[in-house]
């Protein structure tokens, strides 16, 4: 909480908001400008509610600055969520691996990406129907067809979807199908769409906006946790900077940046993140290490041929390999790859 104080407030107004603020328990620090004295606020605000600071001589405003994204912080959650996907938990305890093609593209594709996933130990299966296409000549996904092959795929594998929608009239559909319904960065702030999903009752996978602050991907998680829905994960999938040897910069900062503002799962997409499959590895080690709770993957099985995002999907090795190091690291961060611990649950 934060009071300012009028031009014409006097020594004796401050000191006066000093001393009650002191018999509520709390401590009061001034600051003085040049053309204003503001007094910032420490202790508790229920109580300070109580002692009509607003009404004293002197008093221009009052504001409260507790944070503004309440839903999702940590302040009032201090408990870290784990976010349950069709069962498969995201969250404190373990790492989640979620792999798929970036599209689906065939009934066939679609079923050979995700038996690479699921062999190589992913619990989760991910694969665009409605892709956001920067250029509108480019794929744009195959609509409820690619969801009904999802769905197939789903039944023949038996891992939970997560699928993009990128317009708020298409979410009841998309969720008829889908076990965790994704947005994507270019719709990070369409925040129709944000409150949509939020009243949908499926748990949503939220990525960073590529120009979006954390505070602001926060706030962009609040519209959801607003309408009800606190089954979010957000994901860090890089940032639009000035370097061009990456598709984008993989914030890894942010991880922990936004676990301790926020309570929700963090994940990371490497494979968004640095557009090249040579750095889909280096980036998940780090995104592990750094305390991510999964990460996400693109896979394709013959990915010279995929409509969409080929030079960083993953082929069958690759993701093995990738699978193997995460089940490495985990343990020394005190986790366990989601499959793994389900295994000898
Ligand atoms: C995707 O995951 O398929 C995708 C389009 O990602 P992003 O929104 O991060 O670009
Ligand atoms: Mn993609």
């Amino acid at each position: 909480m934060v009071i300012v104080m009028g031009p014409e407030a006097t020594q004796g107004d401050v000191d006066a908001v000093v001393q009650i603020v002191g018999t509520a328990g709390g401590e009061a620090f001034v600051s003085r400008g040049i053309s204003r004295t503001i007094i910032g606020l420490v202790g508790d605000i229920e109580r300070f509610g109580t002692l009509n600071l607003r009404g004293m001589s002197g008093v221009a405003d009052v504001i409260k600055v507790s944070t503004a994204h309440k839903l999702v912080s940590r302040d009032n959650h201090p408990e870290r969520s784990t976010v349950r996907v069709g069962g498969v938990p995201i969250g404190p305890d373990t790492v989640t691996l979620i792999a798929g093609p970036c599209a689906v593209e065939t009934p066939q594709q679609t079923l050979e990406a995700a038996q690479m996933a699921k062999s190589a130990g992913a619990s989760l299966l991910r694969g665009g129907a409605y892709k956001p296409r920067t250029s509108p000549y480019a794929f744009q996904g195959l609509g409820e067809a690619g969801l009904r092959i999802l769905a197939d795929v789903r039944t023949e594998t038996g891992l939970p979807i997560v699928t993009e929608v990128v317009d708020a009239h298409d979410v009841e559909l998309v969720a008829s199908y889908a076990d965790m319904l994704q947005i994507g960065t270019r719709n990070a702030q369409n925040f129709a769409l944000l409150q949509a999903v939020g009243s949908i009752g499926k748990p949503v996978m939220l990525k960073r906006g590529m120009n979006a602050t954390i505070e602001e991907w926060l706030m962009a998680a609040e519209y959801i946790a607003q309408r009800g829905n606190l089954d979010i994960v957000l994901c860090e999938r890089g940032i639009r900077t000035f370097e061009t040897a990456t598709r984008n910069t993989l914030d890894i900062s942010a991880v922990p940046v936004a676990q301790r503002l926020s309570h929700l799962p963090v994940i990371v997409d490497p494979s968004h993140s640095g557009g090249r499959r040579d750095l889909v590895l280096p980036l998940t080690r780090a995104a592990v290490a750094i305390g991510a709770d999964g990460v996400i993957i693109d896979v394709h099985p013959h990915p010279e041929q995929a409509l969409c995002d080929g030079p960083q999907a993953l082929v069958d090795g690759d993701l093995r390999e990738l699978a193997r190091v995460m089940r490495q690291l985990s343990p020394l961060l005190g986790r366990t790859l989601v499959g793994d611990a389900l295994a000898t649950a």
